[in-house]
C-alpha cells in the first residue's frame, strides 16, 4: 500500500479518525457500518443501470473497508479504491486478500491522485462521503478530472432537508440506532441543487437523481423517486 500524504488540505482528520477507530467493524454485517452493506445492493444495481462493469477501471473515492469496492470487482472491474483511513484500508486490503479480489487500495486524497493519474478512470464513485469533508466541491472538481472524457461519475450523500433531520440524525441515530451517535452532522449535508451547482462548475452534467429510502416497518432501504434524505446521483462530464 503506497501511503501519500495529502498534500492538499481538503480533509477533516476528525472525521477520518472516527471512521479508522472503527475499521475492525467494516465487515460485520450488524456492526457501525450495516446501513453500507445494505444498501450496497441498490448503489450497485443504479450504478449498472448507466454502465456494464466488466473491464472498466473504477475508482472508488473514500473507499472504507471496501464494500462496494469488492461488490463492482466481483462483476469484473478493475477497481481502486482509496481513502485517508490507514486501518479501514488495511482492513480493506486483508479482505479483498482473503476473497482473492485484486483490489488496488491506495491512501491518497482524489485532489492528490489527480497530480499522477488525471483522466484516467472509466467510472468515478463517490459515496457517503462528500458529507465528511469540508470543501465537497473540490472533490467533485477532482473526480471530474480523474474520469475519462466518455465515463461515468456518480455520488451519493444526505438531502440537507428537514426531513434528512428527522430521518437520518434522530431517527437512525438515536431512535433506531442503525448508525452510531455523531455520525452525520446536518450542516454538512449537501443539497441535490448544491451537488449539481458544484458538478456543472466542474463541467460535469448530472442526468439523474434517484433517492434511497428506508421503511422502518420493514427495515429495509429501496430506491425511491424521493430525494429528501440520502440521494445518489449519476452524472458525465459536459463534451
Ligand atoms: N464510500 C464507502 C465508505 C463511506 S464512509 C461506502 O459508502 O461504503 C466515509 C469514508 O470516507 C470513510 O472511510 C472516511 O475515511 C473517508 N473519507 C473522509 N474524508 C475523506 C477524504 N477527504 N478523502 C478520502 N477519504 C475520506
Amino acid at each position: 500500500m503506497q501511503n501519500t500524504h495529502p498534500a492538499h488540505n481538503n480533509v477533516d482528520m476528525t472525521e477520518v479518525e472516527k471512521f479508522n477507530q472503527l475499521a475492525t467493524e467494516w465487515w460485520d454485517t450488524d456492526g457501525a457500518f450495516a446501513t453500507l452493506h445494505q444498501i450496497n445492493p441498490l448503489r450497485v444495481s443504479y450504478i449498472q443501470r448507466f454502465t456494464e462493469l466488466h473491464n472498466l477501471r473504477v475508482l472508488d473515492v473514500g473507499c472504507g473497508g471496501g464494500i462496494l469496492c469488492e461488490a463492482l470487482c466481483d462483476l469484473g472491474a478493475n477497481v481502486t479504491g482509496i481513502d485517508l483511513a490507514p486501518d479501514s484500508l488495511r482492513v480493506a486490503e486483508q479482505h479483498a486478500k482473503n476473497n482473492r479480489l485484486a483490489i488496488h487500495y491506495q491512501n491518497i486524497s482524489a485532489e492528490a491522485l489527480v497530480e499522477s493519474t488525471p483522466g484516467t478512470f472509466d467510472v468515478v464513485i463517490c459515496m457517503e462521503m462528500l458529507e465528511h469533508v469540508p470543501t465537497p466541491s473540490k472533490i467533485i472538481r477532482a473526480c471530474a478530472q480523474l474520469v475519462k472524457p466518455s465515463g461515468h461519475l456518480f455520488f451519493s450523500t444526505l438531502n440537507r432537508h428537514p426531513r434528512s433531520f428527522l430521518e437520518a440524525i434522530v431517527g437512525a441515530e438515536y431512535l433506531l440506532g442503525l448508525l452510531p451517535k455523531g455520525t452525520h452532522d446536518f450542516s454538512q449535508f449537501i443539497r441535490p441543487s448544491e451537488l449539481c451547482r458544484w458538478a456543472r462548475s466542474a463541467k460535469i452534467c448530472i442526468d439523474d437523481v434517484a433517492g434511497l429510502r428506508f421503511n422502518p416497518a420493514t427495515r429495509q432501504y429501496k430506491l425511491s423517486k424521493n430525494i429528501q434524505v440520502n440521494y445518489l446521483c449519476h452524472g458525465q462530464p459536459v463534451t
